[in-house]
């Protein structure tokens, strides 16, 4: 595979750009060499996108006929998955099982398919007279061009999240993946021509995050999806100002795991260390703050420590893997940073706090659980973006739902409880996106997934999502 721009249906060179490496977090050791696109290459990617979206070449076309497309467009990726997998394993390090068979991949074919079927059913919904002599109705109309930026911790499956509800739409596509693991959605942009999706309706660039600085400032975008960082979600607001560009934002999370004196050890083990580990916690979603009732403490944070302890670290195609490297070097000095910073602070580590044992090479750390801390520090404020769980007690339901909102980030909670009623009444407290009841993870692509607070807005999965990348225009037709 030669890595370079699909700009307008095609590999292209860079003009002015520079060259990136893209390593194996196992070992640390380059696996590629991509373009880190230019300014004129953004433009480039821009002005084929702005060129398919003004002839109509997908937007004009029925949407049964875009259905179709992006249909098809599911199908090969899922004739595809194993390749595709394989590749996104080695460069994120995740364990291959978990992005293949019932993985992201399989998941990202479901997006697709969803988003399929919603592309027929996108029209607006008003038509009527609301002045006397005159007959108004609504049209449900791309964005347009749109500049969408993805983040590094879940590639193909992002890209496709991304893709999927523009496409439905009717937008062309400008999409920058993340700078470290570009390699399956540069894949993915061959199958995109497969399907039949027509030249420059998606261009796909790699670069850092000075192309996507550029795809922010380019006048011929009307809309920006990032899903990444709070701290660049909110340059890319600033920056977007000045165009007056639509944003479309899915930020960072600190995920509240909060657990009744009713709940199940064996459940809450179960889950809360899966949900902790899962992509090595590299996940905006991931449990990492634990809230227990204060009878049950010492029995529940037992049963996690031991779930943590059993969590199996390995390379990516071993059997029976959980959990693999930090995405990078610099990732895991941030990890660590925030536990030792814990330590000092006077936090006990309860198991984990350091590099897993027989894993010198590469960017590995251990499933690490944390008692007491304080709901001001940081390691409970800030998203470390690790396989880190810091553990609290509550002693009621007011309690519970002020520590569990208590943090700038608004994107999942969790509660664990028998008590129907009460389940109900923390769900509506809460500051979330998602709450689970007795579960902690689980999305679909029919629902919708996004932010409240600091970790953005917009949706991204379900019918919402595509209602975010149009335009509603109101035409008034005079009757005389
Ligand atoms: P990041 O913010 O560092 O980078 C995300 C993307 O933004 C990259 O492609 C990067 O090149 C680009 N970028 C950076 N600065 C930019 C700028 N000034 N202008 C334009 N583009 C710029 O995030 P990351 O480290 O790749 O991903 C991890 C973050 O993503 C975490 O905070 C995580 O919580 C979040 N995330 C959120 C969701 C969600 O659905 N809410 C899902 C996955 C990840």
């Amino acid at each position: 595979m030669n890595y370079k721009l699909w700009i307008d249906g095609k590999w292209e060179d860079t003009k002015g750009g520079s060259i990136m490496s893209v390593e194996d977090p196992t070992t640390g050791k380059e696996i590629a060499e991509v373009i880190d696109a230019s300014r004129e290459d953004v433009d480039r990617a821009v002005q084929a996108a702005k060129r398919a979206f003004y002839d109509g070449r997908w937007s004009k076309i029925a949407p049964g006929e875009r259905s179709k497309i992006i249909w098809k467009l599911a199908d090969l990726l899922e004739t595809n998955a194993e390749a595709l997998a394989k590749v996104e394993s080695e460069n994120t390090g995740k364990p291959y099982a978990f992005v293949s068979l019932g993985g992201d991949i399989p998941f990202a074919v479901d997006n697709l398919r969803f988003f399929a079927g919603a592309a027929r059913d996108t029209h607006g919904s008003h038509a009527g007279e609301f002045m006397p002599g005159y007959t108004s109705m609504y049209r449900r109309e791309p964005v347009g061009v749109v500049g969408q930026i993805a983040p590094w911790n879940y590639p193909l499956m992002m890209a496709a999240w991304k893709i999927g509800p523009a496409l439905a739409a009717g937008c062309t596509i400008v999409l920058k993946p993340a700078p470290g693991t570009p390699l399956t959605t540069l894949m993915f942009a061959e199958l995109i021509k497969q399907a039949g999706i027509p030249d420059g309706v998606v261009n796909v660039i790699s670069g850092g995050n000075d192309a996507g600085q550029a795809l922010v400032e380019h006048p011929d975008v009307r809309m920006i999806s990032l899903t990444g960082s709070t701290g660049t979600g909110k340059k890319i607001m600033k920056t977007a100002a000045d165009t007056l560009k639509r944003v479309h934002l899915e930020l960072g999370g600190k995920a509240p795991f909060i657990v009744f004196d009713d709940a199940s050890p064996e459940l809450v083990a179960a889950k809360a260390s899966l949900a902790a580990i899962m992509n090595t916690g590299q996940d905006c979603t991931a449990a990492t703050r634990l809230y227990v009732e204060k009878s049950k403490v010492k029995v529940m944070q037992e049963a996690v420590v031991e779930a943590m302890k059993a969590i199996k670290v390995g390379l990516p195609f071993e059997d029976g893997v959980q959990m693999g490297p930090l995405i990078s070097g610099i990732q895991r000095e941030r990890v660590a940073g925030f536990v030792d910073r814990a330590k000092a602070q006077g936090a006990k580590i309860l198991t984990g706090g350091g590099v897993p044992k027989g894993f010198d090479k590469g960017y590995y750390y251990e499933p690490t659980v944390i008692s007491g801390v304080q709901q001001d520090w940081e390691i409970v404020q800030q998203e470390v973006f690790g396989p880190v769980v810091t553990v609290q007690e509550f002693t009621d339901e007011m309690d519970a739902i002020s520590k569990g909102n208590d943090v700038l980030y608004g994107l999942a909670a969790s509660v664990f409880t028998n008590d129907i009623g009460r389940a109900m009444r923390i769900s509506s407290a809460l500051e979330f996106g998602t709450v689970w009841i007795n579960d902690h993870l689980p999305l679909t692509s029919e629902t919708p997934h996004g932010g409240f607070k600091q970790s953005g807005f917009g949706k991204d999965l379900s019918a919402e999502a595509i209602g975010d990348y149009q335009i509603t225009k109101h035409v008034m037709i005079a009757q005389g």
